[in-house]
């Protein structure tokens, strides 16, 4: 297998894998020699990811999915699976920001961001990790978020749903590690993407996408007897 593609015949699947930084996590392990399939809800949007990786001679397969609905994440299993094969890398990445003081969200934004960034992670991972338990070997990787770690006024729904993933994928490890699972989780800072504002950063010195796919890139290529369960990813420079 040459040093470039490590991850050669694998497949990987990358939830919010359209744009910002799934787009890039799903590049990456591409270019890592991985067959990646992609889900978001925009179909279009999805399919001109697909359109931009394969035009990078990856093999992606989009499949347009809601990943809070735990029917469409079967189908979603199910056409990787049958597409492209079992799934080695399941990054779970999608995600949706909002933010208000907790008191004055209503409970629909309450139940969207949580569902979205939190029940996503269990119904995708509840979905993949039974083979891979057969098969003894797998990475879930969790995206979470610096404000898993840290509070901010205007933050309580995000937080609370990036403070609960941290606490799935604690949790995670522990159940699957003995089969030779890694369960991770990263947790950047802010990242330039279209996922919100950022208003007053220094756009040059975000994060970039690219950092948080260098980030996946190391934790799938770690030898089997370890493995990084939490990544914190910083700027150099303070934006
Ligand atoms: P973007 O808004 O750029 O992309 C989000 C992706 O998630 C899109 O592909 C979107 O596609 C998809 N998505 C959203 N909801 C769903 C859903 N219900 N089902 C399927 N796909 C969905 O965001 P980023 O790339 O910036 O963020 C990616 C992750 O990183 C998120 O979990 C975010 O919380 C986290 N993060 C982001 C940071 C930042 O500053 N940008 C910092 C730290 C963490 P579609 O809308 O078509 O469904």
């Amino acid at each position: 297998m040459p040093a470039q593609q490590p991850l050669a015949g694998q497949v990987a699947l990358v939830t919010g894998g359209s744009r910002g930084i799934g787009l890039a996590i799903a590049a990456r392990l591409g270019e890592m020699g991985a067959r990646v399939a992609i889900a978001a809800r925009d179909e279009k949007r999805l399919r001109e990811a697909a359109t931009t990786l394969r035009s990078r001679s990856l093999t992606v397969l989009p499949v347009p999915a809601d990943v809070t609905d735990s029917s469409q994440v079967q189908h979603l299993v199910q056409t990787t699976r049958q597409e492209l094969g079992e799934i080695e890398i399941l990054v779970n990445n999608a995600g949706i920001g909002f933010f208000a003081p907790a008191h004055e969200l209503a409970e629909a934004d309450w139940d969207r961001v949580m569902a979205t960034n939190l029940k996503s992670a269990f119904l995708c991972s509840r979905a993949v990790v039974p083979q891979m338990i057969r098969r003894r070997r797998g990475h879930v990787i969790n995206i979470s978020s610096l404000a898993g770690k840290n509070a901010f006024a205007g933050g309580g729904v995000y937080c609370a749903s990036k403070w609960g993933l941290l606490g799935l994928t604690y949790c995670m490890a522990e159940d699957l590690r003995s089969y030779g699972i890694r369960v991770s989780v990263i947790c950047p800072g802010s990242v330039q993407t279209e996922f919100s504002p950022h208003a007053g950063k220094d756009p040059g010195k975000m994060l970039q996408p690219e950092d948080v796919a260098h980030a996946v890139a190391m934790l799938v290529t770690q030898a089997p007897r370890s493995f990084i369960s939490e990544v914190l990813l910083r700027p150099t420079q303070k934006p």
